[in-house]
């Protein structure tokens, strides 16, 4: 036994009893034996668990669950066999509801403990009717199995081995059959799949789109290489399911957890799907990004336009704007809007969707948000709204800097991790902003994660005066 862990108290592959009360960002149960913190996978707050220590640390350690001694009202069976095992969903054995309340306490508490933000008006986090089959992208790992085979499915809790499944029900149910129809493709031709291990074999990942409107589907194959053997046999093969509309390779040989490569070749068919959104429709490339869950999507988007309270007159910036979604919608309702965008690829299918839908007033720009804003912000271009919805790890430091120096009236910030968002958000209310209200939205049932939109003002502009809430 470790020196410093004689003072524990608890001994590592002991068994404890211990109550939970708490849920981790992570979806872990946490709880504590004699003041020591104890993470407990599986387990509820409110339960009375049996746990077995497996591993200790100074100030916290790790149990697994042995045996529920007294549930939790909020647990349920999961709908899914294999949800304990596989890394996709990490609380399906939670109620709906408490699901719910528990995202909009994750918000609570980030905002309070990344930005030190008390007190803020967190509403009830937006749900769906029926939480099942929402996605409307998968991405497959694809690896050797351990009798020689190949394993398609999804990653295990915090590791790369594969839990293969044909039915996932957040997903689509037609993937079931496209992976089956690769796989019977590679067993035939003797394809190899990928192993991360070796940096061997051809057959990365599986990564489908569905489009919620049109039923149209992306089918595309990852691989360690140039080209797929018999791609004719293959795409004969995929023509059989009916929805499907065009079919790629990406090329990926670098060592990475990054699944798409950098370049895309079609095998047959269209280049995009297309989707709606409300009114609008949008065309999607296979390397842009779009949100994987369209129901939620539009109680989204309607909420940025109802934060961006626009009255037709403002010059709006949707930063980090994808394939144009949010400029598009809230083109109609200002003078004009500027979105700026990384990826080329998906700037193309912005100013395609624009065309498409007779929209004028919205200019597209490739590069940094945080560049492109700042070199106009520089020529004299200010917003009087800006809108972003940045990647994980939030908002750079540049471009904060900007909107705090061009004091538009209002920012809405839309973001997958309120982490990075809390710490964005601190640091445009030291800038002189102020946090009037954030929402949460249910985009990724099941999953520990949520979408949130914070809506500041600026404490400097007029209209700021006429809020009373
Ligand atoms: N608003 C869009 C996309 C949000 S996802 C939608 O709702 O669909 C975040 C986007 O930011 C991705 O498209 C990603 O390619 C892009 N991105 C990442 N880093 C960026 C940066 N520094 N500047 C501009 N765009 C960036």
């Amino acid at each position: 036994m470790k020196k410093n862990n004689q003072a524990l108290p608890v001994v590592k592959n002991e068994y404890y009893h211990m109550t939970i009360d708490d849920l981790g960002i992570h979806g872990e149960g946490i709880g504590k034996i004699n003041g020591y913190t104890l993470f407990v996978d599986g387990a509820l707050p409110g339960e009375k668990v049996k746990v077995k220590v497996i591993k200790t640390k100074k100030n916290y350690g790790y149990g697994k669950l042995i045996e529920i001694v007294k549930p939790s009202e909020h647990r349920r069976d999961p709908v899914c066999p294999i949800a304990k095992r596989c890394g996709g969903c990490q609380i399906q054995h939670l109620s709906y509801k408490a699901q719910l309340a528990y995202k909009r306490k994750k918000i609570v508490d980030l905002l309070e403990r990344i930005g030190g933000m008390k007190d803020v008006v967190v509403n009830e986090t937006i749900g769906m009717d029926d939480p099942y089959y929402y996605r409307n992208k998968v991405q497959f790992p694809v690896g050797e199995a351990m009798d020689g085979g190949i394993d398609i499915g999804f990653y295990a809790m915090r590791s790369h081995q594969i839990v293969t499944t044909d039915t996932c029900y957040i997903q689509q149910p037609v993937n079931g059959t496209i992976i089956e129809t690769i796989k019977a493709h590679m067993l035939t031709y003797g394809i190899p799949p990928y192993s991360e291990h070796r940096h061997q074999g051809l057959v990365r990942h599986i990564v489908t789109r569905i489009s919620h409107h049109t039923n149209e589907i992306m089918v595309g194959i990852v691989i360690n290489g140039h080209k797929l053997p018999h791609e004719e046999e293959l795409v004969t093969s995929l023509q059989q399911i009916e929805q499907v509309s065009g079919i790629y390779v990406s090329m990926n040989k670098e060592k990475t957890n990054v699944i798409m490569g950098k370049t895309i070749r079609m095998l047959w068919g269209q280049e995009t799907i297309t989707d709606y959104i409300g009114a609008i429709a949008f065309r999607i490339s296979p390397l842009s990004f779009y949100q994987v869950n369209p129901i939620q999507t539009e109680k989204l988007y309607n909420m940025v336009l109802a934060y961006a309270d626009l009255t037709g007159e403002e010059v709006v910036w949707d930063a980090y704007c994808g394939i144009g979604t949010i400029s598009l919608f809230l083109a109609k309702h200002c003078k004009k809007v500027l979105g700026v965008e990384i990826v080329p690829e998906a700037i193309q299918d912005a100013k395609e969707n624009a065309r498409l839908s007779g929209i004028t007033n919205a200019e597209f720009h490739v590069g940094k948000a945080e560049r492109v804003i700042t070199e106009q912000f520089q020529d004299g271009v200010k917003a009087d709204v800006i809108v972003v919805d940045p990647p994980r790890k939030g908002c750079d430091k540049e471009l904060l800097d900007t909107i705090i120096a061009m004091e538009p009236k209002r920012v809405v910030y839309v973001s997958c991790d309120p982490g990075t968002m809390a710490r964005d958000v601190r640091v445009l209310c030291d800038g002189g902003y102020a946090v009037r209200e954030v929402q949460g939205v249910d985009m990724f049932p099941h999953t520990v994660h949520t979408e949130t939109i914070c809506l500041l003002k600026n404490s400097k502009s007029s209209d700021y005066l006429y809020i009373d809430n």
